[in-house]
């Protein structure tokens, strides 16, 4: 089964897409953001030291997030096929992944940044399922599960400018790292979801032929 790693930019659709391949594949699906979101909502310890670096746009330190990764990828269901969206962010993590678990393929969904902020800006999540909507496209409510839309605290313009700044500077550099292990696919994110998913199962059944 395979072992996957989503990379791109925020906003580039990591987590739409992470929801597909897992559902086509059988895949199980570990968002770092997810599970540090859950974690700031259960006021965990984890949680008080992850919120102040969520608000303001900052990775949390390798440390906490690398143990965090170690200890799901320890659980039963991630010995199969399995989709990182959002891990790894910077080289110490994609190194210390290495160590943890064989990757089949690195995905880099690539978009321009006039792009991101647009998407951002009218992006919606799902205070439930965490399904992700275009403002335009819904009435405030989940078309999957009915549960309500909010706008994600680090969505904030202002904010989702640092988190742009900060993955070109800590988190870019991993693309060139991927390159080097010859598992690196970049499909192009300009375009619909749909076009991005059919780009993704392309790439891994031309993965299987191999
Ligand atoms: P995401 O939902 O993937 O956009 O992540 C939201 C936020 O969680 C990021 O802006 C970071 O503050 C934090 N985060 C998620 N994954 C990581 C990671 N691998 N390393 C450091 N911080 C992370």
């Amino acid at each position: 089964m395979f072992k996957l790693v989503l990379l791109g930019p925020p906003g580039a659709g990591k987590g739409t897409q992470a929801v597909q391949i897992c559902k086509a594949w059988e895949l199980v699906h570990i968002s770092t953001g997810d599970m540090l979101r859950e974690e700031i909502k259960r006021n965990s310890d984890v949680g008080k030291l992850a919120s102040e670096y969520l608000h303001k746009g900052e990775l949390v330190p390798n440390d906490l997030i690398i143990s965090m990764v170690q200890q799901r990828l320890a659980e039963p269901d991630a010995s199969h096929g399995l989709v990182l969206d959002g891990f790894p962010r910077t080289i110490e993590q994609a190194e210390a992944l290495e160590k943890l678990v064989h990757i089949d393929m690195a995905i880099n969904i690539a978009v321009d940044s006039d792009l991101l902020l647009e998407r951002i800006c009218n992006r919606r999540t799902c205070i439930h399922c965490k399904a992700v909507f275009n403002a335009d496209d819904v009435s405030g409510v989940c078309t999957r599960c009915g549960h309500k839309l909010y706008i994600r605290d680090d969505d904030r313009p202002e904010t989702f400018i640092n988190r742009l700044s900060v993955y070109e500077a800590r988190t870019a550099p991993i693309i060139e790292y991927y390159r080097e292990t010859g598992k690196l696919v970049t499909i192009d994110g300009n375009c619909s979801p749909d076009e991005v998913f059919k780009q993704i199962m392309l790439a891994l059944a031309e993965k299987i032929d191999d």
